[in-house]
C-alpha cells in the first residue's frame, strides 16, 4: 500500500493557531527583519514569500536591503542597530553573504532573544540542554523543528530507530537532537557514511542533505575549468536522488528536506538538456526518489507541501514568540 502522506500546510495551519492561542494579547503586530546583502535570485524569491507569509499572519516584514557590496562592518552595523530597535522582535539573515563576511560571526551578533532561525549558539546550545519534553520554550531551527513536527505526525518515536542524513548546524544537528528529546534512538549519517545501511535499519529517515545540487554544481565548475584550459573533462555526476527505493524499510517514515536544483537532465555530451528558448532544463528535486520509495514507505512527505511550509510557519512562530518573550521581561 501507497505511504500516507505527511501534509506540511495542514500541519502548518495548526502551528499557527496554536501560536495565536499560545501568544495572544500583544499590543502591537511583531516585525520580522531581514537583512540581505546580496543580489541573489533564491534570496528574492524567499524575500517576496517572507513579506506574504508575515502580512498574511499580521506580523511586520521589514527587508533592510544593504546590497551584495556590503561590508562585513555594515553588516554587523545593521544587526547592532536592530538588536537596540525596540520595535523589531525578531531578526534573520539571507543568504548568500557577500565574500569574506563570516556567516557565524554575523549570526552571533544578532541578540539570541531576537534569532527568528534559532540558528544562535546560544540557541543551538538551548538545543543540547533539551530534555524528555522537546523544546517548547526555545527559538528552534524552523527547518529542523519543521522536520521533525512532521515526524511526529506519524507517531511517537521513543525507543524507535531514527537517521538524520545530514550534519549541518542548522538543519541535521538540531533535528537529531530534537528526536533526541522525544526519546528516539539516533544516527547521524553524513558523506563519510554508509548512509544505506544506516537507513536500511530506520524507522524514521530524515533526509538534510541537498547531495544532488551540491554534485551538479561540482561539476559544473569543474566543466567550467576545463573550458578555460584546466584540468581533465570531468565525468558527468550522478544526479539521482540519495534515497533510494532499497534504502528504506518498510513502513518507515520518511521526510525529505532536501532542495537540489539540477538539470532535468544531461545530454550525451554532459550538458543540461536546453529548453525550446535554448536555455538548460532545470527543476527543484529533493533528496528522496519520492515516486519509488512512496511505495515502501508507510508515511512521507510530498515533494511539494512538505517541509518547506511548516518551516515558514515556525518561522512566524519564533518571531512571535520572541516578541511575546522579550515584552514580559
Ligand atoms: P549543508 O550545510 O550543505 O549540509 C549538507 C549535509 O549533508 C552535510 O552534513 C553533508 O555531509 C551531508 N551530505 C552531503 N552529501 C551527502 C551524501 N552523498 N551522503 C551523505 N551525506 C551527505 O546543507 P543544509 O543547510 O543542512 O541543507 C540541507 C538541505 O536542506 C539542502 O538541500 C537545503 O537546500 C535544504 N533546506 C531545505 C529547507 C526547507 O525549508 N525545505 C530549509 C533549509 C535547507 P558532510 O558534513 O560530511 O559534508
Amino acid at each position: 500500500m501507497p505511504a500516507q502522506l505527511l501534509d506540511g500546510n495542514a500541519v502548518a495551519q495548526k502551528l499557527l493557531a496554536a501560536t495565536r492561542e499560545e501568544f495572544a494579547g500583544l499590543d502591537r503586530p511583531p516585525r520580522l527583519v531581514a537583512i540581505r546583502a546580496n543580489d541573489d535570485a533564491g534570496s528574492r524569491w524567499y524575500a517576496r514569500a517572507q513579506a506574504q507569509h508575515c502580512a498574511a499572519n499580521n506580523l511586520e516584514y521589514t527587508l533592510d536591503e544593504l546590497g551584495a557590496t556590503a561590508t562585513r562592518e555594515q553588516i554587523l552595523a545593521a544587526i547592532v542597530r536592530h538588536n537596540q530597535d525596540e520595535t523589531v522582535a525578531a531578526i534573520l539573515l539571507h543568504l548568500p553573504l557577500p565574500p569574506r563576511s563570516d556567516y557565524l560571526e554575523l549570526v552571533a551578533a544578532i541578540d539570541p532573544r531576537k534569532d527568528a532561525e534559532g540558528a544562535h549558539p546560544v540557541n543551538l546550545g538551548k538545543l543540547l540542554a533539551v530534555g524528555k519534553n522537546g523544546a517548547k520554550d526555545l527559538l528552534v531551527p524552523c527547518t529542523a523543528a519543521s522536520a521533525v513536527r512532521l515526524a511526529q505526525e506519524a507517531g511517537a518515536w521513543a525507543g524507535k530507530k531514527a537517521v538524520v542524513v545530514g550534519r549541518s548546524a542548522i538543519v541535521g544537528k538540531p533535528a537529531a537532537l530534537l528526536l533526541l528529546g522525544l526519546n528516539a534512538t539516533v544516527t547521524v549519517a553524513h558523506s563519510y557514511s554508509d548512509v544505506a545501511a544506516e537507513c536500511r535499519a530506520a524507522d524514521l529517515i530524515i533526509a538534510a542533505t541537498g547531495a544532488s545540487g551540491a554534485a551538479w554544481n561540482r561539476y559544473r565548475a569543474k566543466l567550467a575549468q576545463w573550458r578555460n584550459g584546466g584540468g581533465e573533462k570531468p565525468l558527468p555526476p550522478d544526479l539521482s536522488p540519495l534515497i533510494k527505493k532499497e534504502m528504506v524499510k518498510e513502513g518507515a517514515t520518511v521526510i525529505d528536506v532536501g532542495v537540489n536544483q539540477i538539470p532535468r537532465a544531461l545530454d550525451d555530451h554532459g550538458e543540461p538538456v536546453k529548453n525550446a528558448k535554448g536555455k538548460p532544463e532545470m527543476l527543484y528535486a529533493g533528496d528522496v526518489d519520492f515516486a519509488a520509495v512512496k511505495e515502501i514507505a508507510g508515511y512521507i512527505t510530498p515533494p511539494q507541501g512538505g517541509v518547506g511550509p511548516l518551516t515558514n510557519a515556525f518561522l512566524i512562530r519564533n518571531t512571535v514568540a520572541a516578541a511575546f518573550h522579550r515584552r514580559r521581561v
